[in-house]
């Protein structure tokens, strides 16, 4: 019986190339005045569309429009600081999580710098969705995905064994290969820049999106259903 619902992040709930784009622009304006800001804001796209385990993307920019020396701290520190007042879920996530909600208590699991991620929830405005939000870089970053310990914890806060959760991702490598490692069952959605990966364990369900992810939960016989309402709730 499924009993819990828990999410990644980044490119599952929302497409996270829509929160870089806000942040590489803010990393930009933060840069000396001697650099070429256009010129920056370019390096720092185009070094980032290689691939998003993204180390030292700002030095890296820097490098390419001639000024390895320059500070990189302010920069850094737009990047971390980078606030949207907005940011847009997939078609149809809050919806489908909203209606998946009212029947088992949903979760999320997030890599990344914890007011980053946190800063992310607020702009998709979906915090009050969950009843457990577990971001790994509390524990410390050898914590992220797929090491056990945010799935671990999210179930524990959430009361729930890990046989009867399903974990929801796009990432083969951190997501199914982390949720499938302690028990759960886990769903790829080929949303975001892995959605082209073919390598990786085989997880228990592929779907397009999150949106048809929920859908399929929501016919599953196996999802538990919320006891029925005692005489005295019914009018
Ligand atoms: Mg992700």
């Amino acid at each position: 019986v499924i009993r819990a619902v828990l999410f990644d992040l980044d490119d599952t709930l929302y497409p996270q190339a829509e929160w870089l784009a806000g942040a590489w622009r803010a990393v930009a304006a933060a840069a000396p005045d001697t650099v070429d800001r256009d010129a920056l804001l370019a390096a720092l796209v185009d070094i980032a569309a290689e691939g998003s385990d993204r180390g030292r993307i700002v030095d890296r920019a820097l490098d390419r429009v001639g000024h390895p020396q320059a500070d990189v701290a302010p920069m850094v520190n737009a990047f971390r600081s980078h606030a949207p007042a907005r940011l847009e879920p997939y078609p149809g996530a809050v919806e489908a999580l909203t209606a998946l909600g009212r029947l088992v208590p949903l979760g999320v699991v997030t890599d990344g710098d914890v007011d980053v991620q946190q800063a992310k929830l607020d702009a998709l405005g979906i915090t009050g969705l969950f009843a457990a939000v577990v971001i790994s870089d509390r524990f410390g970053r050898e914590h992220r995905k797929p090491a056990p310990r945010p799935f671990l914890a999210a179930l524990h806060e959430m009361q729930v064994p890990a046989a009867h959760a399903v974990f929801i991702g796009d990432r083969p490598d951190k997501d199914v290969v982390g949720a499938v490692a302690v028990g759960m069952r886990a769903v790829r959605v080929l949303t975001g820049e892995y959605a082209t990966v073919t390598s990786g364990p085989t997880p228990w369900r592929v779907v397009p999106g999150v949106r048809e992810a929920v859908d399929a939960l929501l016919r599953d016989p196996d999802l538990a259903q919320p006891a029925s309402p005692s005489l005295g709730e019914i009018r």
